[in-house]
């Protein structure tokens, strides 16, 4: 396929061109360290914006409401084929808008409402869908939130970790119907068989969100849920590189269900253009460069992770095994917060986010705490040295933050270092 025919028709438009240059002058001259971002591939965009965004395809392939859908029938198929072959899955859905929507339709497939869900508080990690005050799923359903261990001083164990005595504790008394296993803001690697242990213990269904991680997953470099989980839910545009969009895998058992929930239980027409490229990612991340990419990805993060230690800030959790970084910012300076830490990041051309830790004696709007993560510049082909030079280059900006120049100086050593480093390059046509 053309990469898109109809870029020109842009050029109609000069305010919204002026701005999209500016985005992209912004995405490839400064670095991109949110943990749940990357750069997809030219044929992951170019799909997103093809022809497909015309059509109305309520409904799954075979069963449409509307008429003319032949060829979208077979770009859902293919998608859905794809990805269940990448994870060993029984049955896709991959018409979720995003991974919200895709844990709201399982929540309302597998449960009544009022049932009650144990899933991991926000604050110690666990996502908004997973019964925060602030989202509806906690006035729909009944949430039970489980934590990580103490923090513990000890290098040998750190603490801060998934504490699956409390999982056990509080699945035994609060009997719920459905255990969620995931996270948001969590350096290790999660593993789902003490989840379907207890889950099994109690009678519970069990959930994987695993919106950050499948794409480590389908490179061999994160334990795959899928033999574990009655259903597996995550976000596309994470760690697996594709658009933004959500999708749910599940037993077989649970498909009619699921395809219900989605629509129309909770989404009108899917948007097929995004399915396509949903499948153009789904290939990709079945090639083995992508295992070579998941495997980089975790390998920045442990480096980043030493040397950002070596600078004073203490790691959450003691370190990483993803491709995420949770800093303590209270032991670099005690009067740096979470959020003066990303504006001043920011000015110094280093794209981060403000995150709460375990415990955070300050508000989620301020916090304690910074979360990185290496996805997007191990895309652009950064490796270990160069993660090592971006954890010196946050320390000064931090550290001068009181000096605009050196927060200028700093801007200019980002920019020089993304020059070399073209977010687009690693792609073959
Ligand atoms: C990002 C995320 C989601 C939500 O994804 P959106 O596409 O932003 O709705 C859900 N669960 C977890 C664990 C996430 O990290």
């Amino acid at each position: 396929m053309e990469s898109s025919p109809f870029d020109a028709w842009i050029t109609n438009d000069d305010e919204l061109v002026s701005l999209l240059g500016q985005e992209w002058q912004r995405q490839t001259s400064t670095l991109q360290l949110i943990a749940s971002e990357n750069f997809a591939s030219p044929a992951v965009m170019a799909a997103t914006g093809s022809v497909l965004t015309n059509k109305y395809a309520e409904g799954y392939p075979g069963r449409r409401y509307y008429g003319g859908n032949q060829i979208v029938d077979e770009v859902e198929d293919l998608a859905r084929r794809r990805l269940t072959a990448l994870f060993g899955a029984d049955h896709a859905n991959v018409q979720p808008h995003s991974g919200a929507n895709a844990n709201v339709a399982v929540y309302q497939a597998l449960l009544e409402t009022g049932d009650t869900i144990l899933a991991m508080r926000l604050d110690q990690g666990g996502h908004l869908t997973h019964g925060s005050p602030a989202s509806m799923t906690s006035k729909a359903w009944h949430f039970v939130s489980y934590g990580v261990t103490p923090r513990n001083d000890d290098p040998e164990n750190p603490g801060e970790h998934i504490d699956f005595d409390n999982v056990r504790d509080l699945a035994l008394e609060h009997r719920p119907k459905l255990i969620v296993a995931g996270a948001t803001a969590y350096a290790r690697r999660i593993d789902p068989a003490p989840f379907r242990e207890i889950a099994d213990e109690v009678g519970a269904l069990l959930m994987f969100d695993s919106a950050h991680v499948a794409g480590l997953i389908a490179g061999g470099a994160h334990p795959n849920p899928v033999p574990y989980a009655d259903v597996v839910t995550f976000t596309t545009h994470k760690t697996l590189r594709g658009p933004r969009g959500g999708a749910i895998l599940a037993r077989a058992e649970y498909a009619k269900k699921i395809d219900s929930a989605v629509f129309p239980g909770q989404q009108g027409g899917p948007l097929e253009n995004t399915i396509a490229a949903k499948a153009v990612s789904f290939r990709e991340a079945a090639l083995p460069s992508f295992s070579t990419y998941a495997e980089q990805i975790v390998a920045n993060a442990r480096a980043f992770a030493t040397a950002l230690a070596d600078h004073g800030f203490r790691l959450v959790s003691g370190g990483t095994e993803n491709h995420m970084v949770l800093l303590d910012l209270r032991d670099f300076d005690a009067e740096l917060t979470g959020k003066e830490a990303q504006e001043v990041l920011d000015r110094a051309g280093i794209t981060t986010n403000r995150n709460t830790i375990p415990d955070d004696p300050r508000s989620p709007f301020i916090t304690s705490g910074l979360r990185v993560g290496t996805a997007a510049q191990t895309t652009a082909g950064m490796r270990e040295r160069e993660f090592t030079q971006v954890a010196d280059l946050m320390a000064r900006a931090l550290r001068g933050r009181a000096d605009e120049a050196t927060v200028s100086a700093v801007r200019a050593d980002v920019a020089e270092l993304c020059a070399s480093f073209n977010p687009y390059a690693t792609f073959v046509r």
